[in-house]
């Protein structure tokens, strides 16, 4: 129980600490070839519905709106789209991955049915539109996660 925090007490004190917890998942089957295509290829893999034809980025197994099994049907993405919506990070903690302020994205990659988050970069908060182009930016060193993609950044136009 937590008393500290509510009453006034000469004998509270809190130790901030850090703790480390190792810890692992399988990002599955169609995960897995997502990452590593990123990882080794650079590429961004979506899979496209056979039958209402949604192509979904990250890759699922089964199409969202009719449940056909999709997970067979890869197809290869460009590296640009369209910033569908966003917001601006401005709390600190600790497990995040940049600096802030910085902006969270909505991004739609041309040819695809949803929209995934990322990191905008390269611009300032105060500059980011709704609509504009962005495309991705690689990392320089791999990290096996949706980080391969470093940032998506504006397209200069
Ligand atoms: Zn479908």
């Amino acid at each position: 129980m937590n008393t500290c925090r509510n009453e006034i007490s000469k004998d509270c004190f809190v130790v901030p600490g850090k703790m480390a917890l190792p810890n692992q998942y399988f990002a599955g089957r169609v995960g897995s070839k997502f990452i590593i295509s990123l990882r080794d290829s650079r590429k961004i893999l979506g899979v496209r519905c056979p039958k209402c034809k949604s192509v979904y980025v990250p890759p699922l197994e089964y199409c969202e709106k009719d449940m056909t099994k999709i997970d067979e049907n890869w197809v290869e993405l460009g590296n640009e789209g369209v910033l569908t919506n966003y917001t601006v990070v401005n709390y600190r903690d600790a497990h995040l991955p940049r600096k802030v302020p910085y902006i969270l994205g909505m991004v739609l990659l041309d040819g695809a049915e949803t929209p995934f988050v990322h990191i905008v970069s390269g611009i300032e908060p105060e500059n980011v539109e709704i609509g504009m182009r962005v495309k991705a930016v690689f990392a320089d060193k791999t990290t096996n996660t949706i980080l391969d993609i470093d940032h998506f950044a504006p397209v200069e136009e």
